[in-house]
């Protein structure tokens, strides 16, 4: 599942297509996709201009003509692909958009978890996906005193607990096990323990986690539009997801696998307490 990193790397992919464009045509092969799609969404969005896009936790979101934004969420198997010519969609292509000079954006997604919304701008702030997002990792708001202070009575793991997108938005499981690991607390730890010192080591750990797996993102965009039009956001180098088996990098010892809520988690059990 995309996380903040991948969704910031596409978002940064899309903007030189589609910033300051004209659409000019608009494909909705659905009418719905997690939830269902606006309706109007081809009338809508037909000959408007797009504005530069930016991201709000996994969420992509576009400003449309003066008052309007297109929300897009690619859900579990979601994908974005852009092209320089109209191409030919394929069975999971559920929505397009053409450009001025030919330009298109093409939203594919075979599970059908992603979702897609059209809304005012001035309903920005009580969007039922958006109102209830937590800070964003990377801003000034979520510092160890805000972390502290959320996990203050919480009896879940600080696993589950970053995977709480009204806590903190946009980490998912990928990069919570690698910022845990990172900061060497265990995913099963009780939330409410990670006060103070441990609120201090797993801050900063989960910004730099994001940093850089945000810059590999970036560094690799260039080369990573393919002729087939897929963003292709940078397999990043984890040291813990994925790796169930594998020696620890840091003490050799074998990376544990963990079921938490449905979700597995690695890690190490010398190195993270
Ligand atoms: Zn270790």
């Amino acid at each position: 599942m995309p996380e903040l990193p991948e969704v910031e790397t596409v978002k940064r992919a899309i903007g030189p297509l589609i910033t300051g464009n004209q659409i000019t045509h608009v494909f909705v092969g659905r009418k719905d996709l997690r939830w269902a799609l606006p309706v109007c969404l081809e009338s809508q969005l037909s000959k408007a201009i797009c504005h530069a896009p930016y991201r709000r936790g996994k969420y992509i979101l576009i400003p449309i003509g003066d008052e309007q934004t297109l929300l897009l969420h690619l859900g579990m198997s979601g994908s974005i692909r852009i092209y320089p010519n109209r191409p030919n969609l394929q069975k999971h292509d559920h929505f397009a958009i053409g450009f001025e000079g030919n330009g298109w954006l093409v939203f594919s997604d075979p599970r059908r978890f992603g979702y897609i919304d059209l809304f005012a701008n001035s309903d920005i702030t009580s969007h039922r996906l958006l109102k209830i997002l937590g800070p964003e990792p990377l801003s000034e708001e979520f510092t160890p005193e805000y972390l502290s202070k959320k996990v203050e009575h919480k009896t879940c793991s600080i696993k589950s607990f970053l995977l709480d997108q009204t806590k903190v938005a946009g980490i998912g499981n990928i990069y919570a096990s690698e910022a845990l690991f990172k900061a060497g607390i265990s995913p099963k730890r009780q939330a409410k323990t990670i006060k103070g010192k441990r609120a201090e080591r797993l801050v900063p750990a989960i910004q730099v986690i994001l940093k850089k797996a945000i810059e590999a993102g970036g560094t690799s965009l260039r080369d990573h539009i393919q002729p087939g039009g897929e963003i292709g956001y940078f397999v990043q180098s984890l040291q813990m997801y994925g790796r169930g088996g594998e020696s620890c990098p840091n003490c050799s010892a074998a990376i544990r696998v963990l079921k938490q809520s449905g979700r597995t988690s690695f890690y190490c059990g010398i190195c993270q307490r």
